[in-house]
């Protein structure tokens, strides 16, 4: 892929994923820095080539309805998303020939029919290095070779006081390192020869590996495959190498590659030593700091040569002059320029339509724009449940948007690293005593029975919260026998006074000394304000008991969703009328709905015009320990005020997962961030109030859910809300059956 900055904005199309979500969706991740949308399309694994290309295209479709003004330019890397979209009508075609993806391993048998279309269609052709130009002249009349070029300010960070990564730092030296993909065109071979040959080297190989079975690479203690690395962390890699390689197969994949890590390589400070392959040979061949050796025993000896220049010698001047002649700007100048000479002028949104993508092409009719009757903003509980509601009960159609790359909102969980489901913004227990609330939910999962417990860390002791019988005997070696005794005990401390804060409604119950202990320093680190700055409520949702329940809550229902959240919401939008486009902010779509659900932080939406609300802020820390269990419970609450964080929770209590190791998170409270907690107290509720009046004079918005009402609501509560928002709507809407 090339590398350059455009004022135009660019999504990236990435290859498909292949997944177990029942609803075809794009994942986006924003990069609003370089102005570039990176979008991961995932479709359901059972779907067949059909049913996939057709989702493709209206996923694609929906993007291009929505989010870009006029006709974009359509930049090809591979021929294989003609396919699905060659329909669109483009401003202009380019098609960026990177590689003879034909001579790839398992390659698509039609890619040679497709590149032909592709051929024909391209109003401009580029090609990543001169062989494949030379290959390809004779199929297009404007075809212009551009081999990669290098962001050389970048790679020098790898010539400075770089800190090395701690899995690289480790590995002795001298080193020997690969960046790059690792599949075919690696010659397994040469790597197994050389690290054979001299056993005192230590060959760094760093990239994923595709297409190869993992039991075919070499082993040896000084091979080490440490897989793939951001970009941004090549540098810090590449400044602890003493040789960089090129070991690549001399095969018909390799044939026409012109590899960009060259450039890199050479930018970073080290020497190269490659295998002979044409481009390299071409550009590079010539220079001191790079070595073109086939055999192995010349490999070797050009490793040997490589690893006796020295660091700072002439041959990085010379190396260095060659690099000057190269750079994205010139690149993109270049590009620009013969565009311009084919009439193409670049003055809309560029659509790049990248990586290959092996299904037969489908030929559709031309797609209809994409309208509907009602756009949801925010894809958690408040979302869900009013797109569900309004589909399924009203045959409403949908478009559901959200700025994060995933539905569910806050509750979204998923599968960590280590294959534990866990919650990423922070742990979610659903409780609530409705029974519509837990019918309505019940018909999109199965539940696991879950009374959630918590244990505070109390100096050496974890007693049980909220505070009850046990806690007291724990605390204070009492031996209450019963609730009387109990309520006598918190009696005799309590403070009487007028309620009003959430010191009040504490002091008020148990006493200042109870107080200081578990709600003080608690609450001043979770809001950053005293108890006695918010209002009760916040407080009063944690009451004191007088038996040995030491459940957290007490509701009828108490249950977590059987597979997790995500596939509950997942299957709550599972709905023919209903369209999902994530990582999508509101600001950025030009849908036409006859009606609005927005279910952001409601100050947003009216551009903060009273000024902003306060929300308060988490940061979470999750780990992953190798062993089975961390703690007792599912949560351990840290009141003290000097502990930074607020709590742990282990998920594993919360899922019931069976695993080996175990994952957890800390929540650290903060002022800036996401917006998750409205905050309770009077001044901010006349703020919000103001906007409440405002939103009441948008009749064809609906405001909905914790943010948007700037409510401190449990789950349950939201759900409730949105249930309630749409008897109203489906009505409103002209549907008296609400379902
Ligand atoms: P959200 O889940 O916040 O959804 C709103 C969505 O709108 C977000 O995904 C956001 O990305 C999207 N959005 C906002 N602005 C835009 C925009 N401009 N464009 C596009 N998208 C936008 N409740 C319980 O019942 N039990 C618990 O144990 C529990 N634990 C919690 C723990 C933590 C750490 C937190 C923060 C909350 C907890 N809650 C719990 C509360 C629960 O998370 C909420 O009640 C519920 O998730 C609110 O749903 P919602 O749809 O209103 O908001
Ligand atoms: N709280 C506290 N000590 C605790 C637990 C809670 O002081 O050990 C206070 C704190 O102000 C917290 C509020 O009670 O914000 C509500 O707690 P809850 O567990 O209901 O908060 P949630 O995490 O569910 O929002």
């Amino acid at each position: 892929m090339r590398r350059f900055a455009t004022e135009r904005r660019v999504f990236f199309w990435e290859e498909v994923i292949l997944c177990d979500h029942p609803l075809p969706y794009l994942e986006y991740h924003s990069f609003p820095a370089d102005n570039v949308i990176a979008l991961r399309p995932r479709l359901p694994h059972w779907w067949d080539d059909e049913a996939r290309q057709t989702a493709l295209r209206e996923l694609l479709d929906t993007l291009v309805a929505t989010s870009v003004p006029g006709k974009p330019i359509l930049w090809f890397y591979t021929p294989m998303m003609l396919g699905f979209a060659g329909h669109v009508k483009a401003h202009a075609v380019v098609y960026d020939c990177m590689d003879e993806l034909s001579a790839f391993r398992f390659a698509d048998p039609q890619l040679a029919a497709q590149e032909a279309s592709l051929m024909k269609r391209a109003d401009v052709v580029f090609t990543g290095g001169y062989s494949l130009y030379e290959a390809k002249r004779g199929s297009h009349a404007a075809i212009h070779p551009f081999p990669s070029a290098v962001d050389t300010l970048h790679f020098a960070a790898a010539r400075g006081n770089v800190i090395e990564p701690a899995d690289q730092a480790c590995i002795a030296g001298p080193r020997l390192g690969f960046y790059g993909v690792i599949d075919e065109r690696i010659d397994l071979g040469l790597i197994n020869a050389l690290a054979r040959a001299r056993p005192d080297w230590h060959i760094v190989m760093i990239g994923p590996i595709v297409k190869i079975d993992p039991v075919d690479l070499p082993r040896h203690p000084n091979i080490h495959w440490l897989g793939s690395r951001d970009y941004a962390d090549l540098p810090a890699y590449l400044s602890g190498w003493n040789v960089a390689l090129m070991p690549f197969a001399i095969n018909d994949a390799t044939r026409f590659i012109s590899p960009t890590k060259t450039p890199e390589y050479l930018a970073a400070g080290r020497p190269v030593v490659s295998t002979p392959i044409v481009d390299v040979q071409r550009h590079y061949g010539a220079v001191q700091g790079v070595a073109i050796a086939d055999a192995t025993d010349a490999f070797v000896a050009a490793c040997e040569a490589a690893l006796a220049l020295p660091v700072d010698g002439a041959w990085r001047d010379e190396t260095d002059a060659l690099l000057t002649a190269t750079s994205w700007d010139m690149t993109f100048d270049g590009m620009k320029a013969q565009m311009a000479a084919v009439s193409v002028k670049p003055a809309v949104p560029t659509l790049v339509v990248a990586n290959d993508y092996d299904t037969s092409p489908v030929v559709h009719p031309v797609g209809r724009r994409p309208d509907y009757d009602v756009l949801v903003v925010g894809a958690g509980f408040a979302g869900a449940v009013l797109a569900e509601r309004l589909a399924a009960g009203s045959d409403k159609r949908v478009l559901v948007i959200d700025r994060r790359p995933h539905v569910a909102g806050n509750t979204y969980d998923h599968r960590d690293a280590a294959g534990i489901l866990v919650h990423r913004y922070g742990p979610h227990i659903f409780h609530t005593n409705s029974d519509d609330v837990f019918a309505y939910l019940s018909r999109f999962t199965q539940w696991r029975p879950y009374e959630h417990r918590v244990l505070a860390s109390v100096g050496a002791k974890l007693v049980p919260m909220p505070i009850n019988r046990t806690t007291l005997n724990r605390l204070y070696d009492l031996n209450l026998q019963d609730e009387a005794a109990a309520a006598a005990f918190l009696a005799a401390r309590a403070e009487p006074r007028a309620l009003h804060t959430s010191e009040d409604v504490v002091v008020a119950a148990i006493g200042q000394e109870l107080y200081e202990t578990f709600f003080r320093g608690y609450t001043r680190k979770q809001w950053g304000l005293d108890p006695s700055q918010l209002d009760k409520s916040v407080t009063a949702r944690v009451p004191t008991r007088t038996s040995t329940d030491d459940r957290y809550f007490l509701d009828k229902h108490q249950a977590m969703p059987l597979h997790g959240y995500t596939a509950m919401f997942e299957a709550m939008l599972d709905h023919p009328n209903i369209t999902v486009q994530t990582g999508t902010d509101y600001r950025d779509v030009d849908v036409r709905a006859a009606h609005t659900v927005f279910t952001g932080p409601v100050d947003e939406y009216f551009d903060r015009r009273f000024g902003a609300l306060p929300y308060r802020s988490l940061r979470f820390e999750h780990q992953t320990h190798d062993y089975a269990t961390f703690q007792p419970v599912a949560t351990v609450n840290y009141p003290d005020e000097q502990t930074p964080y607020t709590r742990i929770t282990e998920y594993k209590h919360l899922t019931g997962q069976q695993h080996a190791r175990t994952s957890i998170t800390y929540e650290y409270p903060q002022e800036d961030g996401d917006p998750y907690y409205p905050i309770p107290r009077d001044e901010n509720q006349a703020l919000y109030r103001r906007y409440k009046a405002l939103a009441d004079t948008l009749p064809d918005v609906s405001f909905v859910g914790r943010l948007a009402t700037y409510k401190y609501y449990n789950m349950d509560q939201v759900v409730g809300q949105a249930l309630a928002t749409y008897r109203r709507l489906a009505i409103k809407l002209g549907q008296e059956s609400v379902a």
